[in-house]
């Protein structure tokens, strides 16, 4: 059997035994936290964990089909957001097993929600420059600091907080990684507004808040390495070719109150399956479809740049899918491909650039109209006609966000040169200098 058809194999095995386990659980009128529960609990919520960490040890390729199916299926999808993204994942791999039982059981069950409390007005680009001081009093320590751009802040229940622990040691030492708990005095939450009109992120105002010794992850001064860890999820998890965990149709966590609501109005039955060859996940595939539809339409198809323009597109979600298809093939040879996570993640910034661009160009005029609320949404679509305008208009907008956020297209490419290409690294090496000796973001 080929090395293709024995993968397939593995992947209809995996394909068969969620669809069966569907059939015996899925129950519109549970409520989210019940279902939740017993998703994550069977291993289905994070399936690319390993079976320690609720998950059943699956490639990335078929965790994404997992919920691809689940959703096709029609039932509830994983509870999503930060906490499955990211923090499962960095617990799973750092934490001990009891950490992995307080925090991963309470992530894959949806119960908790989670934000990441890494950049801070001063440290974005350069993380290891943090200034949020934490300072140990018997076997709890007291925070110090702000954190900014926190998505989700404002429903989070607990945070993946990195501190400065010691700063008599260099700076990418003594830098700690915690459990946060954001529900205590001491946490004030600002939301900052985007111009999308949303507001996804925050600043953290943390003042003598506290956290005990024991939801430190990773060890003390080691909280480089893990939030590396963090950062590596993020990378991949949203990269071209990827599916996101972040997304999900009910919010964890207790803020957004939704885990004693009736799961099945968070469901609109059974999705369509997407047809094969597509354009991989993301906006490369079903945005080019999207936008071809959108084109074909309004006659702007006739163009020869908008069509040359679709096609590069589309030619570029094909990149991320093949990609995927190499790392998928490396990993079942026990190798890897150097920084791919770096890879996608700047491939999926010229997707979003490239949606973002042709998109306008295709709606035109119209483009220049953007809803800040329902009423508007409807006054627009009046107006214009194009019920699919407005979705056009806002990834445009937010077309800005992902060459940002994880690490900046330049922070990319520097790992990739660096990494990958073997260039000199940037001159100025404080390696061995104390943090508290360096002058201020060196
Ligand atoms: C939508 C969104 C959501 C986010 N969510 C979160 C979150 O939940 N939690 C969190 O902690 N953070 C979050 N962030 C913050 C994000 O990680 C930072 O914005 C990012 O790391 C860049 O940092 P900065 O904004 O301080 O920019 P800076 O680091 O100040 O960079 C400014 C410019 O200088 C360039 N630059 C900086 N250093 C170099 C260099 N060495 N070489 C070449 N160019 C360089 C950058 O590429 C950029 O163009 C989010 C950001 C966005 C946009």
């Amino acid at each position: 059997m080929s090395d293709t058809a024995e993968a397939s194999t593995a992947q209809d095995d995996v394909v068969d035994e969620l669809r069966s386990w569907l059939s015996e659980h899925w129950d519109p009128e549970l409520t989210v936290g019940e279902w939740w529960q017993l998703l994550g609990l069977a291993g289905w919520a994070a399936p690319g964990l390993p079976t320690n960490a609720y998950g059943r040890g699956l490639s990335r390729n078929d965790a994404v089909r997992v919920q691809t199916e689940i959703a096709e299926f029609g039932a509830l999808s994983a509870p999503g957001g930060l906490g499955l993204l990211l923090a499962a994942p960095t617990i799973a791999t750092h934490g001990t097993q009891e950490q992995i039982d307080l925090y991963v059981r309470d992530i894959v069950t949806g119960a908790k929600g989670w934000c990441q409390l890494f950049s801070e007005p001063g440290a974005g680009s350069d993380l290891a420059g943090l200034t949020c001081k934490a300072e140990l009093d018997g076997d709890e320590w007291t925070i110090n600091g702000q954190k900014v751009w926190t998505s989700f802040g404002h429903m989070a229940d607990l945070g993946m907080l990195i501190a400065r622990t010691d700063p008599e040691l260099p700076k990418h030492q003594g830098i700690t990684w915690f459990a946060f708990d954001m529900h205590q005095d001491g946490v004030e939450v600002r939301p900052l507004v985007e111009m999308t009109g949303h507001a996804l992120f925050n600043e953290v105002f943390i003042s003598d808040g506290k956290v005990a010794d024991d939801a430190i992850i990773g060890g003390r001064g080691n909280g480089w390495a893990v939030a590396n860890t963090t950062l590596m999820h993020e990378r991949s998890g949203l990269g071209s070719g990827g599916g996101s965990a972040a997304a999900g149709a009910a919010t964890p966590g207790t803020i957004a109150d939704q885990l004693g609501r009736r799961a099945g109005d968070f469901v609109s039955g059974p999705k369509k399956k997407r047809s094969g060859g597509g354009a991989g996940a993301g906006l490369g595939g079903g945005g080019a479809k999207l936008l071809i539809d959108l084109a074909k339409g309004n006659g702007s198809i006739q163009d020869p740049s908008i069509r040359q323009d679709l096609m590069k597109l589309h030619t570029l979600g094909e990149i991320g899918r093949f990609n995927n298809l190499r790392l998928k093939a490396a990993k079942k040879a026990g190798q890897d491909i150097p920084d791919i996570g770096n890879i996608s993640k700047l491939a999926m910034s010229d997707i979003m650039r490239s949606t973002r661009d042709v998109g306008l160009r295709i709606i035109g005029a119209a483009g220049m109209l953007h809803a800040y609320s329902d009423d508007q949404r409807g006054a627009i679509e009046d107006a214009t006609g194009n019920p699919f305008g407005q979705m056009v208009t806002s990834i445009a907008l937010w077309a800005q966000g992902p060459p940002i956020y994880g690490g900046t297209d330049q922070i990319q490419r520097n790992i990739i040169g660096e990494r990958v290409l073997g260039l000199p690294k940037e001159p100025g090496d404080t390696k061995g200098v104390p943090f508290s000796e360096l002058p201020k973001n060196a």
